[in-house]
Order: C-alpha cells, then structure tokens, then sequence
C-alpha cells in the first residue's frame, strides 16, 4: 500500500505535470487534454487512477519525478520523498533495483545530502519485500515494446548481438524489467541510434554503456557491454538467481569460481567469455536454453546428458486454433491463409466461435455452411496448404456442446473451450471437461486453465486428473499463444507431458499479422515446459493429425 502522504504528495505533482501538459496521454484511459484540468478536477484523478490501473503508471511517474520507472516502487513504499529518490538517482546512477540494493550494500546512500541513515534504514528494510509490488508486464507486450528496440539495435555497426535477458528471455507469463543486452565496441554509435528511434520517447538515464529510455509507456533498459566478456553478462543478466546459484555450486565441483563477470580459476585467473557457451562448455555442460533456468533441475540434468531437445519453430507444421471474421477475428479466411502459406505452415484449421460463446461475434449454425464454401474456394485456389474447417466450441453449462453433433461432425477438428465458468466451482468445472473429452468429436481442449494473464488466475483444478483424462480419451490439451492465455503455462505443460498428454501449440490468433508471432509466444511457452515435438500434435504430418482426429471419432 502505497503511503497517504506520498499518495496525495504524487497526486499533487500530477496535477501540476498535467496543467503543464507534460503528461501526454494514455492509450487505454484515451486523452488526459479534453479540456485543461483544474486542481480538484475529478476527472483528472480518475484518468489517473485509470492509467495506474492499465499499467501507464509507469509514465505517470516518470514524467513526474524524471526517474527510471524501475524506482517508482521505493516511492510508493513511502519510504523517500520524490526529492531523496531524485538525489540518490542523480548522485549514484542507480537505475535499477539491482543498483540500488548495490548502494544500500555499500552503504553510499547515508554520504548523499538530504539523506540521513534513517532513510538509508527504511530503504534498507523496504527493498527485500518491495520488489513484489511492481507491476509486472505481460510477455506479449514485453516482447513487442523489445522489438521496436532490438531490430534497431541489430542494425547498428559495431552492435554483435542484441538479445533481451531477465524474465523475457527466460519468457516467464509475465515480465519484471525489459532489459537489453547488446555488446559493441562502439557504445557511443548504439546509443545515437537508440536516441534517433521515434519511438523512444523519454531519456531516463545515459551514460557511456546504458541507456534507459521510455518506448511505448514500458521502460527500457539498454546495457552495451565490452564484447570480450558478453557472455558472462548474458549468462547472469538473464538468471534466473536460482539457476546462476546452481551454476556456480556446479562450477565449484569443477574447480572454477564462477561469478557475475564469469569464470575464474582457483590460481585467481578470469576467462573472459564471449558466448554463455564458452561458460557452459568450460563446465563442462551443454548450452541450457533460457526458457528452462528455473534452478530446479537443469543443471543436474544436462551434467548427465539428459536435457531435452525443446520444440522449436522449425519444427511446428500447422496451426490449428485462429479465427476469421466468421465470428470475432479481425480478418478473412483468405488473409489467414495468406499468412499461413507465408508462414510456410503445410496445414491450417479455422476454428471460430460457437452461437452462445461470449465472444463479440460468434458463428451461427447458417455462417457454418457458408463458411464451407468460403473454404472449399481457397482450398482449389491454395492447394499447397491444407485448409481445415473447424470451430472452437463452447462448453455449455450441462456440459453439452454448443453446436449439435450433426453439425459437428460436418468438420473437420473440434476444439473445445470453457469460455463461461458459469459461476461453477472445481467439480463442475471438471465434470464439464469431462463431458467434453468424453464427447468423440472433441479432439483438442483449447486454453483449458482459462486464464487472464495478468489479471485473472486459472482455474482450481485437479489438473493431474485432467491430464489422465486427457490421455483416456485420446483428447489433446492446448498450449495457447495468445498473449492473454498463455495457456496451459509452462509449468502446467509440463505436468500434461509429464502425465503422457499430447498438446497443441497453437496461435489462437485473431489477426493475420499477428499469426507468427502468437505461435512463437506458444512454443516459448511449451520450451518452459520442457515440451519436446514429439510431444506435440502439430509438429506432426497431417496425416497423422487426421488419425488422431478418426481415432477418437472412431471411438463413437
Ligand atoms: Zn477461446
Ligand atoms: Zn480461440
């Protein structure tokens, strides 16, 4: 909770930040200009709660304190006034959590004028619990903001790589700070190059390796490291803290020391590191892909050889969950298939919504027909991709589908989804599922925690027992790429594969521009599950795909 004073203190400065239009505008809470705002304007306070409750936060205070937003959570504890947090920024250079428990370690922060040891001890207390309170950004979002800076980045002369590290490169649901690695030899061209992008809106911080810019509202750390030794940086930069710790304690069994800067042998001697390979092969180990640095048994596993090969987009064939304008999806199935063949996908299913889905648009039973003849014109038009046709039905209440199986078996895969909890607890949710997996022309569960990321939790349920459902049935269950599900997660994926379940990873898109970025947000996700292509119905032929599909129909 954030502090009264501190409250009405930020308030305050808003108000006065908005008069002087310096805060522009938010894209969901819609234009804060309408009019020129007085002190007590009601509105002003309420797009401003708005806009903390979107995530524009981040703006809001920025622009009011001209700090890294990485520090706005150290003012929201009350524990500095803007003033203090301003001089500690200014004095030290501390853009981040990270540089800050630095200073608090080195006790620097006491030295600054207008700060005392009292401070330095609320800071001190604050910042082991404070971290927690940060709202975080969803992934999708995280790597589009990223891209508008990493494909710049690449282009500059001088720059070897540029990769995001942290939480987005291990693509956690959601991401703690967008931060960027790029090293060069020649900082001060990446940072030009960086400053001239129309979007980076607001400098935070710069100096001759970082730069900390505002790009779309989300801040964004860029961190231009001597190549020599980038590899080390990437390796700790990218964490997690649990799998750099397991590194290190295996390191020791080897006789190295590693630590932040990299290697170093037991006569004092540091091994620079160009490449995160260049560490793991001195261990001894294989590369370990990002997605898995969770610190639970990565380590232990490739030191014996055992880690597995992760899906990869290579191996993906087809997608087999997206929607048209047949029902909520922005575009036609000619677009979708345009960017499907573009993909270089051998397969395809159209999947839109049944009648009584809450989608904004849905399917009725006459657009189904017409729909098969939408499609049975761009299959003669486009005979080297597959077209399937296929719905995503809804669950109803009782447990039936919402379409009647007349209907359904007209086409070609049957996804099914819970898109209405309908008020029901574990037992009704599962008995619903069971319904559905039980039905023989329900070949896949799509998205089937049903959660909101990052505002809403998935269901309560007994997933084991889904996924031995799921493996009875011969029903598959969905790793679903659309930023707002990511769904099953990477560690609820793991316990399907675990179980013996077949997943799909599939796009869930709605837009044909989005359609490979989607599924690339799924396969990330799987790859945190340790999912491997053979785990998984889309990386397989479409033969294959059929014969599950009549397999389960066959059951009938
Ligand atoms: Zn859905
Ligand atoms: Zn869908």
């Amino acid at each position: 909770m954030r502090g009264d004073t501190a409250e009405a203190e930020l308030w305050a400065r808003a108000i006065e930040l908005v008069r002087a239009q310096q805060i522009e505008s938010d894209a969901d809470a819609g234009p804060l200009f309408d009019n020129p705002p007085s002190d007590s304007d009601p509105e002003v306070l309420k797009r401003l709660r708005q806009m903390y409750e979107a995530g524009g936060w981040v703006l809001v205070e920025s622009a009011i304190a001209d700090l890294p937003a990485d520090l706005r959570w150290l003012f929201e504890s009350g524990a500095v006034t803007i003033e203090q947090l301003g001089a500690i920024h200014r004095a030290l250079g501390v853009t981040s959590s990270a540089d800050l428990a630095d200073a608090v370690r080195e006790r620097k922060l006491s030295a600054l004028v207008g700060l005392n040891s009292d401070v330095e001890a609320a800071i001190a207390a604050a910042l082991p619990t404070l971290r927690a309170r940060i709202p975080r950004i969803p992934l999708g979002r995280a790597v589009s903001v990223a891209e508008m800076v990493l494909e710049p980045l690449r282009a500059v002369p001088g720059v070897v790589w540029a990769l995001p590290v942290g939480s987005l490169r291990r693509a956690q649901d959601t991401v703690g700070d967008i931060e960027i690695l790029a090293p060069t030899d020649q900082p001060a061209a990446a940072i030009e190059a960086l400053l001239s992008l129309p979007t980076s809106s607001h400098v935070l911080h710069r100096s001759e390796r970082r730069l900390y810019v505002l790009t779309d509202r989300v801040q964004i750390g860029v961190r231009l490291p001597d190549p020599a030794n980038a590899g080390a940086d990437l390796l700790y930069q990218t964490g997690s803290t649990a799998h750099f710790d397991a590194l290190c304690a295996y390191a020791a069994t080897k006789g190295w020391t590693l630590k932040s800067d990299g290697l170093h042998a037991s006569d004092g001697t540091h091994t620079p590191a160009p490449t995160e390979d260049d560490i793991y092969s001195a261990l001894g180990l294989p590369f370990i892909p990002p997605e898995i640095r969770n610190g639970d048994e990565e380590v232990a596993r490739a030191s014996r050889g055992e880690l597995p090969v992760l899906v990869a987009r290579s191996d993906i064939r087809g997608d087999l969950h997206m929607h048209s304008t047949w029902s909520d999806g922005r575009n036609a199935i000619d677009a979708m298939v345009g960017a499907c063949r573009a993909l270089g996908y051998e397969y395809m299913a159209i999947t839109d919504h049944s009648p009584h889905s809450a989608a904004s648009r849905n399917l009725t039973l006459d657009g189904v027909k017409k729909q098969a003849e939408d499609i049975a014109r761009l299959r003669e038009q486009f005979p080297d991709i597959a077209i399937l046709h296929g719905c995503e039905v809804d669950i109803m209440p009782d447990g039936r589908l919402d379409f009647a199986d007349k209907v359904l078996e007209q086409l070609d895969i049957v996804l099914a989804s819970l898109h209405d909890r309908a008020g029901h607890g574990p037992d009704q949710l599962m008995k619903r599922y069971a319904a559905a997996m039980t039905h023989p022309l329900v070949t896949l569960i799509t998205h089937p925690s049903n959660r909101i990321v990052p505002s809403r939790p998935g269901y309560d349920l007994e997933y084991d027992r889904l996924f031995a459902m799921a493996v009875e049935t011969g029903t598959v269950v969905e790793i679903d790429g659309a930023p707002s599900h990511l769904d099953l997660d990477g560690a609820l994926a793991r316990r399907a594969i675990g179980a013996g379940a077949t997943v799909a990873i599939d796009s869930d898109c709605h837009r044909a521009e989005l359609l490979g970025r989607q599924m690339d947000l799924g396969i990330a996700t799987a790859r945190r599950g340790w999912v491997e292509a053979r785990h998984v119905l889309n990386t397989r032929s479409l033969a294959d795909v059929r014969s599950v599909i009549a397999a389960k129909r066959g059951s009938r």
